[in-house]
């Protein structure tokens, strides 16, 4: 609509809307990913939902594009855009937990380090993911794994109810007796139905875990690869586990005459009884002899931000994501040939397992459609200087090309690089038709269409 202005934005919200020459404009338009480089027409810091209500409808007035930002970590930087608005609701980030009930309820800014350390007071928690600045809103939304999904299942079989705001402008409570068809699409269908402007979660009793890493030789590595495609399936569900390659940082455990060797590494977390913790563990620490183990007790937020230093905002990174029902040999022998060829500290492979719980949830329950992968591996290219892009992007590229043959058609979509756009309908599988059947009756005209995006079916 012609004449609606920034200005007007202002009136409507009562969190700051900051545009192109405020003191803060460059500090605001920054997401985790140093290449999604853009610059908004205006970001509104959200401060309740009635902001959220006025940004979208200003959108869908005004015609400008929509980003939606909540902990910002979206590897092909969703959380911004050129010219466009962002509503960025990382400012918005309460947990009210429900001891009784075993729920909380979390705002959409919120961090998983936001979420556990409210959580953890009670003695509880629920599936978040493996580093601690992430948001609680796009993982979940996409479908989310971490320490916790083997025993409790991905993040979105714990959403219990959102309340979301649609591309009309309506606040809606979703759950599975109101408006379940948006709730099945939100767990697992990404940012495409509207704004999530709270979360409720399910949570279990998990307190002090026993995890950290191992480091391995990286000749080791095609044994332990072998070992963990049998134990990813049968190790008590309590259990995670994932093998990765690693460059050693300088830190204390690790030898000093290791720091910056490329070694292999599997990161444990046993969440049940902490006195059988070694009786589980035994089968791999048999297996081959270890550079270095941080392995011990710990609270689970500790686990959960013990790698957040190797990940921190503003680097530059590339991701692929692919799933596999096994660890064929031909795919160990495509890690064994990439992994140990990591470009830098913070590049990394982690195959994870989404064994156990996950995969006992039907593929159509959720959105998340891909409960038969056993396997998630995400490619992570990470560097600092602009000048390495090229050098960290082919080696992902070439990693991927050589898992591809063996792994699914289809990834995780929060794994997902910006030029995956066209994986999305694989992504969802036998979902996918029913995902643009309810994107039709809730984003008719695609006003949320910066994410893995699901078009509109049609009429
Ligand atoms: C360091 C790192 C570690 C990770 N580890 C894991 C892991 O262990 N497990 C895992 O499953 N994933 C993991 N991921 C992937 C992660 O799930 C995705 O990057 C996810 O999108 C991040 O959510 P966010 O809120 O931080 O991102 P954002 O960039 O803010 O948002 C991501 C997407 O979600 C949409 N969105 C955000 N908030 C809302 C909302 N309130 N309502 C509607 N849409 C919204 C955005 O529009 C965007 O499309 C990791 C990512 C990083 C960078």
């Amino acid at each position: 609509m012609a004449g609606i202005t920034i200005d007007d934005l202002r009136e409507r919200t009562r969190g700051a809307v900051i545009t192109p020459g405020d003191s803060d404009y460059d500090e605001a338009r920054k997401v985790y990913n140093a290449t999604a480089d853009r610059r908004p027409a205006a970001v509104v810091r959200c401060a309740n939902a009635g902001d959220v209500m006025a940004v979208v409808n200003h959108a869908r007035e005004s015609g400008l594009e929509l980003a939606v930002r909540g902990g910002g970590h979206s590897a092909p930087g969703f959380g911004t855009c050129d010219d466009g608005l962002v509503a960025d609701l990382s400012g918005l980030r309460g947990v009210r937990v429900d001891p009784a009930n075993l729920t909380a309820r979390a705002d959409p800014g919120a961090t998983w380090g936001d979420f556990n350390a409210a959580t953890h007071a009670f003695g509880l928690a629920t599936t978040g993911g493996i580093i601690s600045t992430t948001g609680i809103a796009g993982l979940t939304l996409g479908g989310g794994f971490g320490y916790l999904c083997r025993s409790m299942g991905m993040t979105c079989d714990n959403l219990l109810s959102a309340d979301v705001v649609t591309a009309d402008g309506r606040f809606l409570t979703t759950d599975a007796q109101q408006h379940p068809d948006l709730f099945w699409a939100l767990r697992g269908g990404g940012g495409n139905f509207g704004v999530v402007t709270s979360f409720e979660y399910r949570l279990a009793p998990v307190d002090t875990v026993v995890a950290g890493p191992m480091l391995f030789e990286l000749d080791q590595m095609e044994g332990i690869l072998r070992f963990y495609r049998e134990f990813a399936e049968d190790a008590p569900e309590q259990l995670f586990l994932f093998p990765g390659f690693q460059t050693a940082p300088p830190l204390p455990f690790i030898p000093e005459d290791r720091h910056g060797d490329v070694l292999g590494i599997v990161v444990v977390c046993w969440s049940g009884p902490a006195e059988q913790a070694d009786a589980v563990l035994r089968p791999l620490r048999d297996l081959a002899p270890r550079v270095a183990e941080a392995v011990g007790p710990m609270p689970y937020p500790a686990i959960n931000a013990a790698f957040d230093a190797l990940l921190p905002p503003g680097l530059r990174e590339y991701w692929k994501g692919s799933f596999a029902t096994e660890l064929t040999d031909g795919v160990i022998a495509a890690h064994l040939e990439h992994g140990p060829k990591v470009p830098s500290l913070s590049s990394t492979v982690h195959i994870y397992p989404v064994t156990g719980a996950p995969q006992r949830v039907a593929p159509d329950a959720t959105a998340y459609a891909y409960r038969e992968a056993s396997f998630s591996t995400v490619i992570l290219g990470v560097c600092d200087d602009p000048s390495d892009d090229a050098a960290s992007t082919a080696w992902v590229r070439d990693y991927y090309a050589a898992v591809s043959p063996h792994s699914e058609p289809g990834g995780y979509v929060n794994f997902m690089s910006a030029d995956d756009g066209d994986r999305v309908e694989v992504n969802y599988r036998g979902n996918y038709d029913r995902l643009a059947a309810v994107k039709r009756t809730y984003d008719p005209d695609n006003l949320f269409h910066l994410n893995q995006n699901i078009r509109p079916a049609a009429a």
